[in-house]
């Protein structure tokens, strides 16, 4: 305690990322080492959450200044919809706002009719925006990256158009790759489709091109779809040329203001050992409270 104490002194965390669902996932994102498939005719079981260490992490969240709160995971969260509304219950009494779900959008988009309600109890309990992963404008790109197994990919713009109905902000988290969204003309059409769906926030990252992986399916394919120094100048140069700095996050991530439209750029730089500020304070379900992922020694509990 007395090392949170310290830490609580000196440290402002940006995000507070809890980690919902297992490592199961619905699509088949060649970046991702999520490998695990959940068997489609079976139901499976919601992943085991240590919920005392959960409210001490909530705790410690607040304690540090965290506003935002956010589901992510190793895998698709809403595979366990109704962990997601009990993770909401438990984390009421300290007021988060905003509270994100990052998702793939697959099973809102496949299922309105079991995801609708769902949608509704979250919204009720306090989710504000849901964060879409997306590759690209284009649904044959997409369906390539997150669903090839399947003929189709998600009809995009009526996932948001839903999402919207049920109040929650829209945020495009585009994932920039060599033969997917890597020039400025493509970010201009990406842009246009944010616009014409009236998507409230774009998040651009390109794709990291790992040293090493323990995953060489994962190392191949960055290594092959990362973008050029040339690709990423050419990108960023638009965004600053064309739109107006509006917000600069700890991590290096840039807000900008482009024609009206919200841009991020992030850069990915997210150690940053020296800062005051850190991105993330990242709840694992069996307790652990850690602040970088990559680095199972940047752990607090
Ligand atoms: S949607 Fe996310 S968790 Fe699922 S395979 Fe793609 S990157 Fe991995």
């Amino acid at each position: 305690m007395r090392l949170i104490n310290a830490l609580v002194r000196t440290l402002k965390i940006q995000t507070f990322s809890i980690i919902a669902g297992s490592e199961a996932c619905n699509a088949r994102c060649p970046f991702c080492i999520s490998k695990m498939t959940p068997a489609l005719s079976v139901e499976l079981s919601e992943p085991k959450v240590n919920w005392k260490k959960f409210k001490t992490a909530c705790r410690v969240a607040k304690n540090y200044g965290t506003h935002t709160a956010m589901f992510t995971g190793k895998g698709e969260p809403t595979l366990f919809p109704k962990q997601i509304t009990k993770f909401l219950d438990e984390m009421a009494e300290f007021n988060f706002a905003p509270i994100e779900l990052q998702t793939n959008g697959i099973l809102i988009a496949e299922k309105p009719e079991i995801y609708s309600s769902h949608l509704k109890e979250w919204y009720a309990r306090g989710l504000t925006t849901i964060a879409i992963s997306i590759t690209h404008y284009e649904p044959g790109k997409n369906r390539k990256v997150y669903l090839p197994h399947k003929k189709q990919y998600i009809d995009l713009p009526a996932l948001i158009k839903t999402l919207h109905e049920h109040e929650f902000s829209v945020r495009l988290t585009c994932i920039l790759a060599n033969d997917f969204i890597d020039s400025k003309e493509k970010i201009e059409n990406l842009m246009a489709f944010a616009k014409e769906n009236e998507v409230e926030q774009l998040t651009l990252t390109p794709v990291n091109k790992p040293e090493e992986s323990e995953n060489y399916a994962v190392w191949n394919w960055t290594n092959q779809h990362h973008l050029s120094e040339k690709q990423k100048k050419e990108i960023f140069d638009y965004i600053e040329e064309n739109g107006n700095r509006v917000l600069r996050l700890s991590h290096g991530a840039i807000v900008f203001d482009v024609k009206g439209q919200n841009v991020c750029l992030n850069n990915c730089l997210s150690v940053n050992p020296n800062s005051e500020e850190l991105r993330n304070l990242i709840f694992f379900p069996d307790g652990h409270l850690r602040y970088y992922w990559q680095y199972p020694g940047a752990i607090i509990m």
